[in-house]
């Protein structure tokens, strides 16, 4: 393969001493044929322009957490923005934050608390900038604040021909709401402004309550999260306890008030049989740590698929159950989301699912090309609306239609071809 002079020094082969800690995603041993390591965005445009002139498969990366592995590739290129992971705040009484895509949300929680900022992103501090505000970003403080993508301002991008464009509210507005939601499929953001929130410590407790047969308790819990004060967001795995089920809430309150961190948790310890319980203030970035920063080396193979529910009924509870305690065992995680996600109109940006209140995420592990996956989520799959991309690990036309719906699938659709009308980007949804 040549090398563009542009990119010396920055692009890892076969062979090459960091080949081994680049090569991969979370979930996904590859082996591509090179890395590209750009530094700014005229670097990206050269590493753009160098991948499609060897007329290899592409890959973009960011945090390499992408469930579906796409952000590497074997014989390809890959275009890793991990060397551009600056945070900078460009306004601080208007709250203006510049993150650059190849940031762990980990570092941006760390450059911004002294501050007394935070951007709500997602639960896990090694998970990229790039991918997670391209789909949607559902995280510790998302009915309080709604999703990442809410508060992007304007987003810099390079498109598939090598041009550079800001998108904001006057200039390719399309591209911005594109950018909040499909931003996968126009072309590489290389950085984000994001209108950040004033946040310093909240109140998190972790709590560990029986899950009867039927479900009841994950019906009481959605029950109260459908009308708790926004502050709360919470977070429930479902874990095999015994011939039962338990769930591990994580409850986090945006506030540090704490006799409000108490009132809006002391409901969930009347959901069930409660197990185990803990509470106590903490500054935000303990929760998005920088202690989560690793390589990604293929360590997590897996299968993963989500949808939402609007409210919760007994039947949507029992399958829940049976989708985590069959015989296929998924693992089962639910996010409380509604409160100010639904504020947002449903056209607004191109995440479209706003009226739900609870996003189910199902995975399995092993893999197994998705059929143990498939058998445990047969009970939920009819019940459930949509699904968020950034918990769907096997793009392709029919999680096309479950993620980007009706109306804002066409206009996806026309706005991925507008920018990327030779689909570049768009390769691995193998949309007709
Ligand atoms: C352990 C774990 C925890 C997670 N927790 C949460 C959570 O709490 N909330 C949540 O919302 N999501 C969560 N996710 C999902 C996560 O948001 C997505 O997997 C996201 O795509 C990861 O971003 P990344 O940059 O690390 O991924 P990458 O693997 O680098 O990228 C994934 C895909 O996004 C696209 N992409 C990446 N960067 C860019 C860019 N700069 N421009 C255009 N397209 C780009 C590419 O198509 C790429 O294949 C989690 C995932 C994992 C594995």
């Amino acid at each position: 393969m040549t090398s563009p002079a542009a990119l010396r020094g920055r692009i890892v082969v076969p062979g090459d001493d960091r080949y081994h800690l680049l090569r991969s995603t979370y979930t996904t041993v590859a082996r591509p044929a090179a890395v590209l390591l750009p530094e700014n965005a005229e670097e990206v445009v050269a590493a753009l322009r160098h991948a499609r002139e060897q007329g290899l498969p592409l890959s973009v990366r960011s945090g390499g957490h992408g469930l579906s592995g796409r952000s590497s590739n074997d014989g390809g290129v890959v275009i890793d923005l991990s060397a551009m992971n600056r945070v900078e705040v460009l306004d601080r009484a208007a709250r203006i934050v510049r993150v650059e895509a190849g940031a762990r949300w980990a570092q941006v929680a760390q450059a911004l608390a002294p501050y007394g900022l935070a951007i709500s992103s997602g639960d896990h501090g090694n998970v990229g900038v790039g991918g997670l505000a391209t789909g949607g970003g559902i995280g510790w403080l998302v009915r309080r604040y709604g999703l990442t993508i809410d508060h992007i301002r304007a987003a810099e991008v390079v498109l598939a021909d090598g041009t550079v464009v800001r998108a904001d509210a006057d200039h390719e507005p399309d591209l911005l709401w594109a950018v909040r939601g499909a931003g996968s499929g126009v072309g590489i953001v290389v950085a984000f402004e994001i209108e950040a929130i004033e946040l310093r410590d909240i109140g998190y407790a972790q709590i560990a309550v029986e899950v009867d047969r039927g479900g009841r308790a994950l019906r009481r819990w959605a029950d109260y999260l459908a009308e708790a004060p926004r502050e709360l967001s919470t977070a429930v795995t479902l874990l095999p306890h015994g011939r039962s089920l338990v769930a591990s809430i994580t409850a986090v309150v945006a506030t540090a008030d704490e006799r409000r961190v108490r009132a809006a948790v002391e409901p969930l310890l009347r959901i069930g049989n409660t197990l185990d319980q803990h509470a106590q203030l903490a500054p935000y970035p303990a929760l998005v740590s920088t202690a989560h920063l690793h390589a990604n080396v293929g360590q997590q193979p897996s299968t993963t698929t989500n949808g939402l529910l609007t409210g919760m009924t007994d039947e949507d509870a029992a399958a829940i159950v049976a989708a985590a305690g069959g015989r296929h065992q998924a693992l089962i995680n639910m996010r409380s989301v509604g409160g100010a996600v639904n504020d947002v109109p449903a056209d607004a940006t191109a995440y479209a699912h706003r009226h739900q209140g609870t996003l189910v995420v199902a995975t399995a592990f092993p893999p197994q090309r998705g059929v143990a996956l498939d058998a445990a989520w047969r009970p939920l799959a009819d019940r459930v609306e949509g699904a968020y991309v950034g918990f769907e690990s096997r793009p392709g036309e029919s999680a096309f239609e479950r993620v980007y719906p009706g109306a804002t699938g066409d206009r996806v659709r026309r706005l991925w071809k507008r920018y990327d009308p030779d689909g570049v980007f768009q390769a691995l949804w193998r949309l007709p």
